[in-house]
């Protein structure tokens, strides 16, 4: 494990140690967990799911991120890092607890909020010093407010309990080095006891603090995940005006990557985005508008562009081809996005179903998110069609009709455009994450479809391609 970029920027010695635990152990509360104990804390990690605590505790993580296994298992040798099912023995005479249990869409686009009140009702049954409860889950602003109330009306012991808000902005897949070198740390407050404590358990990460109120805080997460969805939308939206006039959305980013009011990063276009994040919170903060009687128009527009961009390039195969069935479909990345295993809201998710009931024999590479995908999608003949799960990407290749790619994997970007031509039946690859060089493509003589780009259109007779090849 490189460990360098750990060890440059914090102090790594806490001059107050806190005893803190932390409610569930997905990316947010485990890294959370993970990282509060390496700075030198005192950190039980709390899950209802055994089966993870049980592993946890064998130095395994039930979640894909880079360099946080090499911390888990120092932290627990050193036994600064504990984990369990036993809320009431963890949460009982800790300093802070801090709340990182899930908040998932319902329907009507609203956040789930039951597992947050779940994790309340049990601290309020449960502790018996005075503790700052800390949500670090993304809630609708005045969650934090009814937390606190809520555990007030249930609290069991006399002890002081204020609840304080610390929104997270981690990204999967660099979620330990995002943690540790955050930009910076949000803390929203109502009183200076909880203000004071919270500076002090971040005083050894040496990151700048942000103090606010708690509903500031609050929707600062929302407004924030919001604007790069946003920022996304509108360079898709730009992508596809792209390809109708002729232009190139990559020269379009690079050139406006150069002003510094506009920013370099979330210029790509591509096929959407997906994720645990921007899908809920777009539709989160639009529901909590129209509850306050206004429409947010610009988040409402970031949505509906994403949701016909994740089936673009379905919609351009489908004009390409006369069927899929029968056909073998390479699909290369599942995952929502690289250096992660999960698969909410991928692309993938509303594709691959769509290949399958069209005819397709669909042949699935991922160097991580198989395993997820199969408990979606099982292997070989299912309700939908048959997939295949392959170990390489050669494989998918072999003898396929037709190429997707989902997810820009290291090993997808070092495919030389030729393996294509070479390994393909017939060499039509459809890139949502335009990975490629459209002219490098095209001079390897593969049919090619991008996001906003020129199109590589029939660049010789693939009927005769696919007979030299039979
Ligand atoms: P997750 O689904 O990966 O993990 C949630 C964990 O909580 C699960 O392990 C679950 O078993 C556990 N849990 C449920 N009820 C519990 C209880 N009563 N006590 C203890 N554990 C319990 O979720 P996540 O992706 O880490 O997201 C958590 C929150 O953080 C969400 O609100 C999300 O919007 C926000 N967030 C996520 C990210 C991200 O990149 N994933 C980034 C920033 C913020």
């Amino acid at each position: 494990m490189d460990t360098k970029f750990l060890m440059k920027n914090y102090k790594r010695k806490v001059k107050i140690m806190y005893k803190i635990a932390v409610a569930g152990t997905g990316y947010v509360g485990l890294v959370a967990g993970v990282c509060f104990a390496e700075v030198g804390h005192q950190v039980t990690c709390v899950d209802i799911d055994e089966k993870k605590v049980e592993l946890m505790k064998t130095g395994v993580s039930p979640i894909y991120e880079a360099d946080l296994e090499g911390l888990m298992q120092k932290n627990y040798a050193a036994g600064r890092l504990n984990y369990t099912t036993d809320y009431r023995s963890a949460y009982k005479d800790v300093d802070a607890i801090f709340i990182g249990v899930g908040t998932p869409e319902q329907l009507d686009g609203s956040a789930n909020l039951s597992y947050i009140a779940t994790v309340a009702r049990q601290i309020a049954e449960t502790i018996e010093k005075d503790c700052l409860v800390v949500v670090k889950s993304t809630v609708p602003v005045g969650t934090n407010d009814k937390v606190e109330q809520f555990i007030k009306d249930f609290l069991v012991n006399d002890v002081k309990v204020e609840v304080a808000s610390n929104p997270e902005f981690l990204a999967q897949g660099t979620a330990v080095r995002d943690t540790l070198h955050a930009a910076r740390i949000i803390i929203g407050t109502e009183s200076k006891w909880a203000e004071d404590m919270l500076k002090k358990i971040y005083e050894p990460f040496n990151l700048p603090i942000v103090s606010v109120n708690r509903r500031s805080a609050e929707m600062i997460k929302y407004a924030s995940n919001d604007f790069l969805a946003l920022k996304i939308s509108y360079m898709n939206d730009i992508a596809n005006l792209c390809e109708l006039v002729g232009a190139d959305i990559q020269d379009i980013a690079k050139g406006m990557s150069f002003d510094e009011r506009i920013g370099r990063n979330f210029l790509n276009a591509g096929i959407g985005y997906g994720g645990s994040c921007f899908p809920k919170d777009t539709k989160a903060l639009a529901y909590l508008a129209k509850q306050h009687g206004y429409e947010l128009r610009t988040v409402k527009a970031a949505v509906d562009v994403n949701k016909d961009q994740k089936t673009m390039l379905f919609k351009k195969a489908s004009n390409r081809l006369i069927t899929f069935n029968g056909l073998k479909v390479a699909v290369l990345g599942l995952t929502f996005k690289p250096g992660t295993d999960d698969l909410r809201e991928a692309p993938s998710l509303e594709n691959v179903p769509l290949l399958l009931e069209h005819g397709a024999e669909v042949y699935a590479y991922d160097p991580v998110g198989k395993k997820n995908f199969k408990r979606k999608f099982p292997e070989g003949k299912n309700e939908h069609g048959t997939i295949k799960y392959v170990d390489n990407i050669e494989e998918a290749l072999k003898g396929a009709n037709v190429c997707f790619i989902f997810t820009e994997w290291g090993e997808v970007k070092a495919l030389k455009p030729e393996e294509y031509k070479i390994l393909m039946r017939t060499p039509l690859v459809y890139d949502g994450r335009n990975i490629y060089d459209v002219k490098a493509m095209k001079e390897a003589g593969v049919e090619y479809y991008s996001i906003g780009r020129p199109q590589v259109k029939v660049v010789e007779d693939m009927a005769e391609a696919a007979a030299a090849k039979i």
